[in-house]
């Protein structure tokens, strides 16, 4: 059962939940996190206690959140779901920790933003299941304790490194999410194209697992706008060919980069000899967010070899050269 509502009128959010798999067989890929997941799941199960808290990291749109469920799921218990930004005050955090029942998973997302103070508050909740605070102000104010049934929480986050020291200890389970590879990201676009009824080629998904930065969320996206094209142009049939024009016109490219990839590449290479450069530099020359740039655009350029970290900042490699049309220089 899903605690929150995060069941908008927007359709597209309510197929996202039709698509969402709900086992951890109907799960796609990240096959090491998964077979971790079963063990102590299954043992947890048998022990009949809740599963030990879980941190699961890696790049956005991975598939987190939808992982979180899935234990959710396996566990046959409920979730409830919140965000590290949205936990203001020790209040906001004690009133979720009030809803929870014994064995529950209680999922925050973007954990590395949780206040100090919140987050402090946490160390105890997850180690012992008991919350000291204080309540009242000044000569009204008194230590209140309240016990917690054990629960588990579930934390996801894109960087592993913003977490405390603390708070990163308290996770018995951490896990690691990769980018997907195109196998796997061909079952997925072929899952989704089941589930809006569309239909699609071998070659057509292929094309767009090609060009999804390795990442379900992106290739879900790129599907349905290849889907649009198809419906507008062709007979609706997703082939490679569609999938090709459509991503061309959506400035996709053959390794599946949008334009901003392109312009982080490009700026660095034009601006900055290909570096090395700092990523705050490269922000404020394309007037991009830095920690954009830093959580949805490097780590795949860092994957596919486009990027090279150095100790004195980020370089581009000579395949990007290649890749973009520009000469390579003979010094890289
Ligand atoms: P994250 O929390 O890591 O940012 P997320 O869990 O929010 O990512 P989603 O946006 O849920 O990622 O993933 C997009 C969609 O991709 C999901 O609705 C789901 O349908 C699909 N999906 C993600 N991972 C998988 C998977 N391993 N197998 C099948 N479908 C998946």
């Amino acid at each position: 059962r899903v605690m929150s509502s995060d069941i908008s009128d927007d359709g597209e959010e309510v197929i996202e939940l039709s698509l969402r798999p709900q086992t951890l067989s109907e799960y796609i890929g990240q096959k090491k996190v998964t077979d971790e997941l079963k063990i102590y799941i299954e043992a947890a199960r048998f022990r009949n206690e809740a599963l030990d808290h879980v941190l699961l990291y890696g790049p956005p749109g991975l598939g987190k959140t939808t992982l979180a469920r899935v234990i959710a799921n396996e566990m046959g218990v409920n979730i409830h779901t919140t965000s590290g930004p949205a936990i203001e005050k020790p209040g906001d955090l004690m009133v979720l920790l009030n809803e929870l029942e014994a064995g529950d998973i209680f999922f925050i997302d973007e954990i590395h933003r949780l206040p100090r103070i919140v987050e402090e508050i946490l160390y105890s909740a997850m180690e012992d299941y008991f919350v000291d605070i204080i309540v009242g102000q000044d000569a009204t104010a008194r230590p209140v304790h309240f016990s917690l049934p054990p629960f588990t929480l579930v934390g996801a986050t894109t960087k592993a490194g913003s977490l405390s020291a603390p708070l990163r200890a308290r996770f018995g389970i951490v896990l690691r999410m990769d980018f997907y590879d195109e196998k796997d990201l061909e079952k997925i676009v072929v899952r989704t194209a089941n589930v809006l009824n569309s239909n699609i080629e071998k070659d057509g998904a292929i094309e767009i697992a090609r060009r999804s930065r390795g990442t379900p969320r992106i290739a879900n996206r790129l599907l349905r706008r290849v889907r649009d094209y198809t419906q507008v142009y062709a007979d609706g049939i997703i082939s490679n060919i569609m999938a090709d024009k459509a991503l061309t016109l959506l400035r996709v490219d053959q390794k599946g980069l949008d334009a901003v990839d392109r312009q982080i590449l490009t700026t660095m290479i034009e601006h900055y000899q290909g570096g090395p450069v700092g990523i705050s530099s490269i922000a404020a020359t394309i007037g991009e967010d830095r920690d954009t740039i830093e959580d949805m655009y490097e780590p795949y350029l860092l994957q596919i070899g486009f990027l090279r970290r150095t100790q004195r900042g980020r370089m581009v490699t000579a395949s990007a050269y290649e890749h973009l049309g520009y000469q390579i220089p003979k010094n890289i």
